[in-house]
């Protein structure tokens, strides 16, 4: 495994933090004032996002760009340390047109829209022009489990007729999102099996029928872009506006997910180390029982856990992302190690965040829960970490299967290492 980065990653990761220094910083503030005052996105946005792309800060993800496609085509392995910058200040990766979900929708449309779709959609996202959602989630069923899913797609003549609810759809509040990327249950009786049921579609925001019902706050905060509950009532739209194949929505959502999640969870490294920057440089100030915090050893502790344990989780992820760029199943999902190795990522991302954001709000005190600083900010967003792209414990399934199934496969083998009278009895001629 080599996990160095090459000299084009080193180099841009240099640029960009001398942008995010530079131009995006001295604009948090400003930002935040904007968005409080209800204008979002802020209008300095767009001038960034055109200045980004003139210093070629532009689409840093996605490593099968096309020649004639803006962007970078770096490598999962060269991009997670840029989305690990990014992730510190949670706007910022619009500016570069990085955002989540227009990544992942992206990524799909990348492997799998016809060159109109193309032309109608991805070619407007990698420009930065449209934002975009991806809406699987629905209020009533078990969304962890999308077989369950029960928003329905017809075929009528040469239209696709949907009908359903989802909820939690990321990006529906963004002035700028157009297209919904929508997961069906197909509705004719007895098609495919549980794992073939399911179709994409691609469903212009402004197709009659569509209506995006409220912006759901998470942990009382809510998000500008939005998580949002979305009603389709009879949304009809050309049969032409498939997402790939007919019944294999599935394969398609597990083939987005890969990268994504090493982008997720790359932003979240950057969050946490930040949150652990935050807090060293609050105890080193701050005195309380005549002592600066920094000198109690209970807040030593959770300075050092917090190094360790950010430190395991992203040479983790950059595991993962070097065996991605490894990878060359294309395109359907990938193989079975390394689904259980982005399921574990996701596990291990979620809890990190929780965990050394937690202990940062607690070195700040009440300054920690305020909006003064990122950190609750920081903290509400881990703790959906543990549910977003499903539940920890489904992920957890994932990774203990992938184990249950290997040891299956080499049942008996560890019998050696036992010390019973039976290996005693069985005791092999070295000669
Ligand atoms: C901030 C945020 C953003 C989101 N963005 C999107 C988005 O853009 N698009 C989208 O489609 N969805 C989105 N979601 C929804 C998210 O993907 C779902 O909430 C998630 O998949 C879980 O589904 P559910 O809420 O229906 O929980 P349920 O399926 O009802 O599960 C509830 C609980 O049951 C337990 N459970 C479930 N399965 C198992 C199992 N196999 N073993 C053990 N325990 C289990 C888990 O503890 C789980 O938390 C978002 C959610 C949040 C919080």
């Amino acid at each position: 495994m080599d996990f160095a980065h090459s000299p084009q990653a080193q180099d841009l990761r240099q640029r960009l933090e001398a942008f995010m220094q530079r131009y995006l910083l001295p604009y948090n503030a400003a930002w935040h004032a904007s968005v409080q005052d209800g204008v979002y996105p802020p209008p300095f946005l767009e001038d960034l996002k055109a200045l980004a792309r003139e210093e070629g800060l532009w689409n840093l993800f996605l490593p099968s760009l096309g020649a004639d496609e803006p962007g970078t085509r770096l490598s999962n392995l060269d991009y997670a340390p840029l989305a690990e910058i990014m992730g510190r200040l949670p706007w910022a990766a619009e500016v570069f047109n990085c955002s989540a979900p227009d990544t992942g929708n992206m990524e799909l449309l990348h492997r799998f829209a016809t060159p109109a779709q193309r032309t109608q959609w991805l070619a407007p996202l990698l420009e930065g022009q449209i934002r975009s959602a991806f809406a699987m989630s629905e209020p009533d069923v078990a969304s962890s489990d999308p077989t369950n899913l029960q928003t329905t797609v017809r075929r009528d003549g040469e239209q696709l007729v949907l009908n359903g609810r989802k909820w939690f759809i990321t990006g529906v509040a963004h002035p700028h999102c157009k297209l919904l990327i929508v997961m069906c249950r197909n509705a004719a009786e007895g098609e495919g099996t549980a794992h073939h049921q399911h179709s994409m579609v691609l469903v212009p925001l402004d197709t009659p029928g569509v209506q995006v019902v409220r912006n759901i706050a998470v942990v009382h905060h809510h998000a500008p872009e939005g998580h949002c509950e979305i009603v389709l009532r009879d949304v009809r739209v050309p049969a032409d506006h498939l997402l790939g194949t007919w019944g294999e929505g599935f394969a398609m959502a597990q083939a987005r997910l890969g990268p994504g999640r090493v982008h997720h969870c790359m932003r979240t490294i950057g969050q946490c180390e930040l949150s652990l920057q935050l807090a060293t440089e609050r105890t080193l100030e701050r005195q309380a029982f005549g002592k600066y915090l920094s000198d109690f050893s209970n807040v030593q502790d959770w300075i050092a856990e917090s190094r360790i344990e950010i430190d395991q989780a992203r040479l983790l992820v950059l595991q993962v992302a070097w065996s991605l760029d490894q990878s060359t199943v294309e395109p359907a999902q990938p193989a079975a190690p390394l689904r259980a190795q982005v399921a574990a990522i996701k596990v291990v991302a979620a809890r990190l965040q929780t965990r050394v954001v937690e202990r940062a709000m607690q070195a700040f005190g009440a300054m920690g829960l305020s909006p003064d600083t990122p950190l609750a900010y920081f903290w509400t967003w881990g703790r959906a970490m543990h549910l977003m792209d499903g539940p920890d414990e489904v992920h957890l399934r994932t990774v203990a299967r992938h184990e249950l199934t290997q040891a299956r496969s080499r049942m008996g083998a560890t019998a050696a290492y036992f010390t019973t009278p039976e290996q005693l009895r069985a005791l092999p001629r070295i000669r």
